[in-house]
């Protein structure tokens, strides 16, 4: 069994950091808020003083913070200090630019690193089914691999550095375009008359049949599970959405990648969290499309 460093317990690290736990690795826990460490402490993560004293006798480094910068200014505080050869994976959602910054920082201080950002949520972090997209060396992804398993449902090795980043930013533009798709075409069919169900009947066994439709729908009634069924509680914050959907705009820049209804969905999602909703479920755009300000 592996000693694993576990920097970053919220929402989603301390599921993942427990399921690692259950696995019988011994995870060495650090988080700046007090409440996270407590939580980590019930899932029998050993918590310590800083992501320094966490990282000096671990193996395996894993880091899952809000963005690029928190994970740049972390890995220049632990690279030094981590043990020779030691594995550092990031599961952050983070820009590619900086994804592979990180990759640079690990290699100057002899280490091995992974970017390995997930799909799935919190319901996946808990239940340890999340999907994790890999970026880096065969070698890297082949430490990797086993280390990801306890938390995994898939595991996805996509390309060299920065790859994992890049999967999880086209593959959330594809979703925030079509959501916004499958709620104008409920919306349209409200104006024409036709019934939520009626809609979903044809489109689910149609050409219209997408993720956002038949797992997500965003209205009530013809997917029990989907969070327009509870309000829209999430399930996938808007603030989440526009985060990714502006690392992909970021990203087509950079690159010269022309995505109109990228931007497009990137400016809808920028009012739909403007007029408040940035803690809602990303599908409750229907609501902002629909013309209601609640
Ligand atoms: P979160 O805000 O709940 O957790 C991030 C944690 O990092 C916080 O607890 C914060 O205190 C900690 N942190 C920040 N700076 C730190 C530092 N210097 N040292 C130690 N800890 C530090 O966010 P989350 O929902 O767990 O998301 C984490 C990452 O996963 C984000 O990049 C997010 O985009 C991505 N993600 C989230 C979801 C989701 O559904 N929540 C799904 C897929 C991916």
């Amino acid at each position: 069994m592996t000693t694993i460093a576990f920097i970053g317990l919220g929402n989603m690290g301390n599921p993942m950091a427990a399921n690692l736990v259950k696995a019988g690795h011994t995870v060495l826990g650090f988080d700046l808020v007090p409440e996270n460490l407590a939580t980590a402490k019930e899932h029998g993560i050993t918590v310590m003083a800083n992501a320094v004293a966490a990282v000096k006798g671990a193996d395996v480094v894993i880091t899952m913070l809000p963005a690029g910068k928190h994970v740049l200014s972390v890995y220049e505080d632990i690279a030094p200090n981590a043990r020779k050869g030691a594995l550092f994976i990031d599961s952050s959602t983070i820009d590619v630019e900086s994804a592979r910054k990180a990759h640079a920082i690990a290699a100057k201080h002899g280490l091995q690193s992974i970017d390995a950002p997930v799909s799935g949520g919190t319901g996946g972090a808990a239940a340890g089914t999340l999907t994790f997209m890999a970026g880096g060396s065969d070698e890297a992804f082949a430490a990797a691999e086993p280390i990801l398993q306890p938390m995994a449902g898939r595991v996805v090795h996509c390309g060299g550095a920065g790859a994992g980043q890049a999967a999880k930013i086209c593959n959330n533009m594809i979703l925030g375009i079509s959501m916004i798709g499958v709620a104008e075409g409920f919306v349209l069919a409200e104006r024409l008359g036709l019934s939520h169900q009626a809609l979903y009947d044809v489109a689910s066994t149609s050409s219209g049949q997408c993720w956002s439709l038949t797992t997500y729908c965003p209205v009530p009634g013809p997917v029990p599970a989907s969070p327009a069924n509870r309000d829209y509680k999430p399930g996938f914050a808007a603030a989440l959405m526009l985060k990714d959907l502006k690392l992909s705009q970021e990203a087509a820049q950079s690159a010269g990648a022309v995505t109109p209804l990228g931007a497009e969905a990137t400016q809808l999602y920028a009012l739909f969290n403007a007029q408040g909703h940035a803690g809602a479920d990303f599908s409750g755009i229907i609501n902002f499309l629909r013309g209601n300000k609640s």
